[in-house]
């Protein structure tokens, strides 16, 4: 029977995570008989009581293992640290925030049984607000990026541990997950979901973060971004000619006086704007490239709750009547 370890990056999830685990363990016991569970808790640096409920959480189950990390490091360092902890047959990622219907599960599962090694949920619709922002994105980024799977997906995904494996040998600190996933995958299955809004609390990656690693998966995925500084520069070039020529030919063919001021001083800002948004390309390849050659590890461990998934397995019972925590 093979064993699916499903990853889970905590921060600040405290309400979410006995809805999320009640939830799974409705999944696991649907699928009791062709698969055995255990869940994984990767805690970025919670403070919001996350860290005691999932310490409680671990005494009183066996088919739990939590990794506390020493901060918050964020959600594609604590993605890191699961892909480095992983121990089952296959791997399940997903949010805590239950933006991704556990359920999904299931289906993803039995694409896995008909031979797919990666089966993610992509996102055929959702319910959030930045949803034209988010459309644009994948959208851009697919044109630019051709070696990406085209498929909307964010974390949710069913991984075989071969997959998990290539991914494990990818060392590259600026991760743009959904890509490394596409990277090692033969071939990518797909389940339609509903993305939904997040419950309760708000967005822990925030629009900053989101925008980060967009900029990360143009960057890491694509040399468009570095090309369009030349691009920039030919139609800065070309326009610079074009009006000079215009000005040359006022002076010599006519007694007109050349216009001044306004328009030396729109060609400077337009020079100098270019200048400015072509150094901010090519700075965001060298803060990334800094990133790189630091070798700093993504994310330090604090402490590993460890559980044995065969312990689990001999005691099935206690895995489906778990103690009542109070929050
Ligand atoms: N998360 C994390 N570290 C962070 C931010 C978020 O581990 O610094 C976790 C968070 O608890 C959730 C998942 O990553 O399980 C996705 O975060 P969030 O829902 O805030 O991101 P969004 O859906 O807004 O992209
Ligand atoms: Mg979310």
């Amino acid at each position: 029977m093979p064993h699916i370890e499903i990853i889970l990056p905590i921060y600040n999830e405290l309400k979410n995570i006995p809805i999320l685990v009640e939830r799974l363990d409705q999944v696991r016991k649907k699928l009791s008989s062709e698969a055995t569970f255990s869940y994984l808790f990767i805690n970025d640096g919670s403070q919001d009581g996350s860290t005691e409920y999932l310490n409680q959480l671990h005494s009183t189950r066996f088919d739990i293992r939590v990794v506390h990390l020493l901060h918050n490091f964020g959600h594609g360092p604590a993605l890191a640290c699961g892909v480095q902890h992983f121990r089952g047959d296959l791997a399940v990622f997903m949010d805590a925030d239950l933006q991704d219907p556990p359920e999904a599960i299931t289906e993803m599962f039995q694409a896995w049984k008909k031979g797919a090694k990666t089966v993610v949920a992509e996102r055929s619709s959702r319910a959030e607000k930045n949803k034209i922002l988010f459309n644009t994105f994948y959208y851009l980024l697919h044109k630019v990026a051709p070696t990406l799977p085209p498929v909307n997906f964010g974390t949710h995904c069913l991984l075989d541990a071969s997959v998990m494996a290539r991914i494990k040998m990818l060392k590259e600190k600026n991760r743009y997950f959904p890509g490394l996933v596409g990277f090692s995958s033969p071939k990518i299955e797909a389940v339609p979901i509903h993305r939904l809004e997040r419950q309760n609390g708000k967005s822990q990656v925030g629009l900053k973060g989101l925008i980060h690693l967009a900029i990360t998966a143009f960057l890491s995925f694509s040399s468009t971004p570095v090309r369009l500084v030349s691009i920039f520069g030919l139609i800065a070039s070309v326009i610079a000619i074009f009006s000079g020529s215009v000005i040359m030919g006022i002076k010599i063919f006519t007694n007109l006086a050349i216009p001044g001021w306004a328009s030396t001083m729109s060609a400077l800002a337009f020079g100098s704007g270019i200048q400015l948004l072509c150094l901010g390309i090519i700075g965001e390849y060298i803060a990334r490239i800094y990133d790189e050659v630091k070798e700093r590890p993504l994310y330090l461990v604090d402490r590993v709750l460890e559980n044995s998934a065969s312990a689990a397995l001999s005691k099935e019972d206690s895995i489906f009547t778990p103690k009542v925590i109070s929050l």
